[in-house]
């Protein structure tokens, strides 16, 4: 979507001004656009914490955009960028893209302003666990209320320390379960959530290059297989989106973190990368690439398809130019100006939104959800409602681009997490 008279707008304005753009295309009322548009709740607290030998105040945010649908939905982010407007667009984006796909909530979005490396692990629980407390206090959490995921910064193990302290808060909250997703499997968790993200980004940008006509449009042949790929951000969704990619025959020839960005030409093998990363505590220097130093200037080299893992706004009015990919994919929230998107629309680049290429966390966030509240315990069944999620994950999908794979390419797609066996790949970082 596109801008009018932008300068320098904020995240959360970008978001609006997007929406507006699309609410011309439609019939409402101006009234209930504006409805629809504003946050309906916003929850800002200040708690102390103990750090060290200090008392810090710690400030964080709940922003409940729509309450159409309940309970709201959203991830929580823990990072330094944090404050009201941040989280209000956050929101807002949740919103749309739980209607895009059709899963059943109103969005929300959750954020503490810190950074998450300068703490240990047990300040981190008891900052987490007193948010909880703020949250359970002022009901912006529960399962038919508020339910949060993971997000930037947090994953698994902050939603299993949400998950207890709302519990202990709640005794006879039967669905106490439900409050939270994106636990860990042994606390009522699915397997492949954490994978879902990056799956999603892959099946949704693998149906744009399945439609013939419009790669010609861009110079490009169909299918994924040979394309040259970069990917910003190694957390949850990009790790997983480029696993996906380089099972599918994509060239992996960049990839970007916060220090820096390395480019190979000839192709990049994620783990081989992932495992450099452990060694030496970043990405740079990995034998045979070239370093970049600045990571802006990673988004900005040659490739067919760039996909934006990690912080919104990265794409904005005064890089959009120097962008060389073809096609890109949103796979962050709002990782493209409303400016960048005009500049790049203008260039014929192919942008596929976030509110639909990111949504296989949330849906799948929904039938981990859906789990708790019927109080069902797969065991050895586990593994089929997985493959049955990976199936509905499909065909929402599909269904949202309106085409339908054949069934032979579906069976190929469903053995890709098995192939991968990334259920349990212990990448416990960052969740979107
Ligand atoms: N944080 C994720 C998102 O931005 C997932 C939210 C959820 O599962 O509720 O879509």
């Amino acid at each position: 979507m596109g801008a009018e008279n932008s300068e320098n707008d904020t995240f959360f304005e970008s978001v609006q001004r997007n929406f507006d753009k699309a609410a011309k295309l439609t019939r409402f009322d101006h009234g209930i656009l504006e409805q629809i548009k504003a946050c309906n709740s916003i929850l800002r607290v200040r708690f102390p914490v103990k750090i060290g030998n200090d008392i810090e105040v710690i400030e964080a945010y709940r922003v409940q955009h729509s309450h159409h649908k309940l309970p709201c939905k959203g991830g929580i982010r823990f990072s330094l960028e944090v404050n009201q407007e941040e989280v209000m667009a956050l929101a807002s984006l949740m919103t749309y893209k739980c209607a895009i796909v059709n899963v059943p909530f109103g969005g929300a979005k959750g954020g503490i302003k810190i950074n998450s490396r300068k703490y240990t692990d047990f300040e981190l629980e008891n900052i987490t666990r007193r948010y909880t407390s703020e949250l359970v206090k002022k009901n912006f959490i529960g399962p038919g209320i508020d339910v949060p995921a993971p997000d930037y910064g947090t994953s698994a193990r902050e939603m299993s320390w949400i998950m207890d302290t709302y519990t202990s808060l709640n005794p006879n909250d039967i669905d106490a379960e439900a409050c939270v997703t994106g636990k860990p499997v042994s606390q009522g968790g699915v397997r492949g959530r954490a994978e879902a993200t990056g799956l999603g980004v892959f099946f949704g940008v693998r149906e744009a290059c399945s439609f013939q006509e419009d790669m010609e449009k861009i110079g490009l042949t169909a299918g994924i297989a040979g394309k040259r790929i970069i990917v910003q951000g190694l957390g949850n969704v990009g790790y997983h989106a480029a696993k996906y990619f380089q099972a599918a025959g994509a060239k992996l020839v960049g990839l970007i973190e916060y220090d820096g960005a390395i480019y190979d030409e000839n192709g990049l093998d994620v783990d081989l990368v992932q495992a450099h990363r452990k060694t030496t505590g970043s990405i740079l220097n990995f034998p045979g690439a070239i370093n970049i130093s600045d990571p802006a200037e990673g988004l900005e080299q040659p490739c067919d398809i760039l996909i934006p893992a990690a912080l919104e706004s990265v794409i904005h009015k005064d890089n959009a130019d120097r962008i060389q990919a073809k096609i890109v994919g949103e796979a962050a929230n709002g990782p493209l100006t409303a400016d960048a998107d005009e500049i790049l629309n203008k260039k014929g680049v192919l942008v596929i939104p976030d509110i639909y290429l990111n949504a296989g966390g949330v849906t799948v966030s929904y039938f981990e959800w859906l789990k708790n509240l019927s109080h069902v315990r797969y065991g050895r069944l586990e593994k089929r409602f997985s493959e049955n999620m990976y199936k509905e994950l499909i065909d929402i999908i599909e269904s949202t681009t309106g085409k339908r794979v054949s069934d032979l390419e579906r069976k190929t797609i469903l053995r890709g997490p098995d192939e991968i066996d990334l259920v349990h790949s212990g990448l416990e970082d960052t969740m979107i």
